[in-house]
């Protein structure tokens, strides 16, 4: 059994990550699991090595110890990098089709997305069948309407969710949803903690766990906690300057 501490360094921690970190470790002690270290820089337009050093510095001053992930920035860097992963996530893709997931090129640009409500193509590329181009189209997951998914003891609509979701993004990289799924099976994670709004993310990497056969995280135990606000009430996050740690740091 394993939970993780999964920090993105697109900006240095802030109160909230440090509030998921503690209780992942508390989840993993009660369960018995191991706690590993997973710094999701997959997107490498955001990635500052001083963020990673923020993790290390910040991780160590809090007491946390993990047996599982990079001991220090350098050994990041060299071995555990998600940006050294991008051939490996882009040809695991094909595993999509052979279980059955229907997925297509979405070519919509940032701006015909103005004014949707939710996730999902606004344009109907769905049944237009363009073939992925790295830079001009996305990839995304069909899903099918009335489509349900078991997280822990939760069930999510995911088509109203989160609607068809990004797995590969128009920039060339690997999306969240995959990254987050391919790294968990890596790791053998079985035990996940996110905060409420990731929900529907929880979802999405749930039904396609169950899809290509990756039990542990199909199946694995949930736990979706409240977001810490600041002191207006909003959610702290990249746009929202946080006090001690600065800014995002963790999407989980
Ligand atoms: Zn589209």
């Amino acid at each position: 059994m394993l939970a993780r501490l999964a920090p993105t360094p697109s900006g240095y921690l802030h109160e909230g990550n440090l509030a998921n970190f503690h209780l992942t470790r508390e989840v993993a002690r009660e369960a018995g699991a191991a706690l590993a270290l997973r710094i999701d820089d997959a997107d490498a337009s955001r990635y500052r090595r001083e963020y990673v050093d923020n993790i290390f510095v910040v991780l160590t001053e809090q007491g946390f110890d993990w047996t599982i992930g990079p001991r220090d920035t350098e050994d990041f860097e060299s071995n555990w990098s998600q940006r050294n992963r991008t051939a490996e996530y882009f040809a695991r893709l094909v595993d999509l089709s052979h279980a059955g997931i229907p997925s297509y090129a979405c070519t919509c640009s940032r701006t015909d997305m103005s004014g949707v409500p939710r996730g999902g193509c606004p344009g109907g590329c769905r049944d237009r069948g363009t073939p992925l181009a790295a830079g001009s189209s996305a990839l995304r997951v069909q899903v099918p309407a009335g489509t349900d998914v078991t997280v822990g003891d939760r069930e999510v609509r995911l088509d109203e969710a989160l609607g068809d979701f990004v797995v590969w993004r128009r920039d060339g990289l690997p999306a969240y949803q995959w990254v987050s799924l391919l790294e968990d099976e890596r790791l053998g994670t079985t035990h996940i903690v996110r905060g409420e709004d990731l929900i529907a993310s929880s979802a999405a990497q749930a039904y396609l766990a169950r899809a290509l056969g990756i039990a542990h995280v199909a199946d694995a135990t949930y736990v979706h906690h409240p977001l810490v606000l600041d002191a207006q009430g909003r959610k702290l996050s990249k746009s929202t300057r946080a006090s001690s740690h600065d800014r995002e740091g963790a999407r989980a």
